[in-house]
């Protein structure tokens, strides 16, 4: 069985007092008993701090973006060498505002991947459809074409060290969350694909995350989709009450059994 995560992109927001305060009342509301990983993914000017925080805690530590290039003259970027030097263990790769706000083509998110993978860290894959691919009947087109540029450059055995999470463009930051039967066919339609190129060994153990308006509403029911490994989560993620709903429903044990 796969062990669900729920891993919150604080995006551009938080201080050091409010960044504090959420961990310490999300520390006060996490559950020994909940068998699930969690993680979160600070601005880069925080990680340091929430490191600390956190330390000797169950909360993984991540960053939401990474440099392709390894350590060098590049003005204004983070190495993946020095994401690994600080103590994170995870890193976003690929957010569809990255890829729409920054340019960022799928061949520069296939290198990235790689960087984080030679770092000896876990990337988190996001891929996912616009509105309008999703109307031209092009979500599983889209996202296999995202998933490959990955795999072409770093191989099917990197599956095995990464994450993955399915984010339709057009539910993210709308409070419009895909409906669990949407999550659940993308995330079989990315596992088939891999199942059938590769075999069934690396679909049957990859998670696969959904994001995009994930909720305390919305996450019992997208979570207990047996293909829904967890949430990638935005706005829900800067509210601890909200984080630890979503936690409780990724723990809940019934539908996941
Ligand atoms: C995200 O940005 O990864 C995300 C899922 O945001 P939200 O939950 O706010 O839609």
């Amino acid at each position: 069985m796969r062990r669900p995560m729920v891993a919150g992109n604080w995006k551009m927001h938080g201080t050091r007092a409010t960044n504090k305060a959420l961990l310490n009342e999300l520390q006060q509301r996490i559950s020994e008993d909940w068998a699930i990983d969690i993680a979160v993914f600070p601005p880069f000017v925080y990680i340091s701090d929430v490191l600390r925080i956190v330390e000797g805690e169950a909360i993984a530590v991540g960053a939401q973006n990474v440099s392709a290039e390894a350590p060098g003259a590049f003005t204004g970027e983070v190495a993946a060498a020095m994401l690994k030097d600080l103590g994170c263990t995870h890193v976003i790769v690929g957010h569809s505002e990255r890829r729409r706000l920054y340019g960022e083509d799928d061949g520069v998110v296939a290198r990235k991947f790689a960087a984080v993978l030679a770092a000896k860290m876990t990337p988190v894959l996001c891929v996912g459809e616009t509105l309008e691919e999703r109307d031209a009947n092009q979500t599983q087109a889209v996202v296999a074409r995202q998933l490959d540029a990955v795999l072409r450059m770093s191989g099917i055995a990197s599956l095995a060290k990464a994450i993955i999470a399915y984010e339709p463009v057009w539910a993210i930051g709308t409070g419009l969350p895909a409906t669990p039967q949407m999550a659940s066919e993308v995330h079989a339609s990315l596992r088939a694909e891999i199942a059938a190129r590769f075999g069934p060994g690396v679909a049957a153990t990859l998670r696969i995350l959904y994001g995009g308006s994930v909720s305390p509403a919305s996450a019992p029911g997208l979570f207990a989709e047996e293909e829904v490994d967890g949430g990638l989560v935005g706005n829900a993620s800067l509210v601890a009450k909200d984080v630890s709903a979503l936690l409780a429903a990724a723990a809940a044990p019934a539908p996941r059994a």
